[in-house]
């Protein structure tokens, strides 16, 4: 597992000291036009504010080219390690995987030349997995299933039926790409964040983590007042956990459960966690499992439970996001 920490003053000292600063990057805007053929990357954000970051983060950014008839996506395009990516996020009152199905079909139907689709988005994490998930850490989909799919048998309850899918090679073998140089100590994902906060790329708000506070609640101790923030809830009931340092984010490979349902039940949580050994629960990748290539980067932002809030939405949002470019620096272009 891969420890990266990031957005923090003490870390950013730290390396100040480690390793000169990154030159500053001038980011343009090309000039000449290219065409839909040479995009060979799309990139879906279940949220306007998880593709602000992953736009803020491109290298360069490209003039906006005209659509197919009947393709309702708005698009961002530009560059990332060598790759032409088009970018497009859900509409902002239509989240879930009909959505996702949508917007990823007809970004493949634009984009004949797309090698595969990186679905960026936030999820709940499921605690108690063997991986220590904390809020804000990041979980990539090293394999996939729909939770939902059963049938009922012979009275031994519901048989899951749904078919992990797993990424095409392609994708796997960046992501060990991506471990391989994290466990050299090659790993940037700290220097985008701050690179992000330093450069004013996005609003202060995405950088919230140092004050937000990251409470799991006891399965049996229900979040009372909706109405209420967490404030109000009892401190006592809350699961001990081992502190970490507070720069502190981890990177966590296994299994995402999708479904069309918001989790927000603690024993239903964990009930995933143990049938698919999950390692979080999302509502958009069921729309594009076994339909289109494509790899899952989702950022924790709430426990799955009735404590769920979005505080953590647009941290979260934004370490995903920029697992997403670490990634994209890690695979080999191809040439359009
Ligand atoms: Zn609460």
């Amino acid at each position: 597992m891969a420890q990266w920490s990031g957005g923090g003053a003490l870390a950013r000292n730290k390396r100040a000291l480690d390793a000169p600063p990154a030159p500053e990057k001038k980011r343009r805007t090309r000039v000449e036009t290219l065409t839909r053929d040479n995009y060979n990357i799309g990139w879906v954000s279940a949220l306007p504010i998880q593709l602000a970051a992953s736009v803020a983060l491109l290298d360069d950014r490209h003039e906006p080219l005209p659509k197919l008839d009947g393709d309702s996506n708005a698009y961002f395009y530009g560059t990332i390690g060598g790759h032409n990516v088009v970018m497009a996020h859900l509409p902002n009152d239509l989240p879930g995987s009909g959505s996702a199905a949508n917007v990823a079909a007809n970004m493949c139907r634009s984009f004949k030349n797309l090698r595969f689709l990186l679905l960026v988005e936030i999820g709940g994490g499921i605690p108690r997995t063997g991986h220590d998930i904390r809020l804000g850490d990041v979980v990539v989909g090293r394999m996939m299933i729909q939770h939902e799919l059963g049938k009922e048998d012979s009275g031994d309850g519901p048989e899951d039926t749904g078919v992990p899918y797993m990424p095409p090679r392609d994708i796997k073998t960046t992501l060990s790409a991506v471990k391989v140089r994290a466990e050299m100590g090659q790993n940037p994902l700290p220097r985008l964040l701050d690179e992000l906060e330093e450069r004013g790329l996005v609003s202060n708000e995405y950088f919230d983590r140092k004050r937000l506070e990251d409470h799991l609640f006891k399965e049996d101790y229900d979040h009372p007042d909706e109405t209420q923030e967490c404030d109000k809830c009892d401190i006592a009931q809350r699961v001990q956990r081992i502190p970490r340092q507070s720069v502190n984010l981890q990177i966590h490979y296994g299994m995402i459960a999708s479904g069309s349902q918001v989790i927000k039940n603690p024993k239903v949580r964990d009930d995933i966690g143990r049938r698919h050994q999950a390692l979080c629960v999302e509502t958009e990748a069921t729309g594009l499992i076994h339909n289109f290539p494509f790899l899952a980067i989702c950022g924790i932002c709430t426990y799955a439970d009735s404590h769920k809030n979005e505080r953590w939405q647009k941290y979260a949002a934004m370490t995903a996001a920029s697992y997403g470019i670490e990634f994209l620096r890690n695979c080999q272009p191809v040439k359009n």
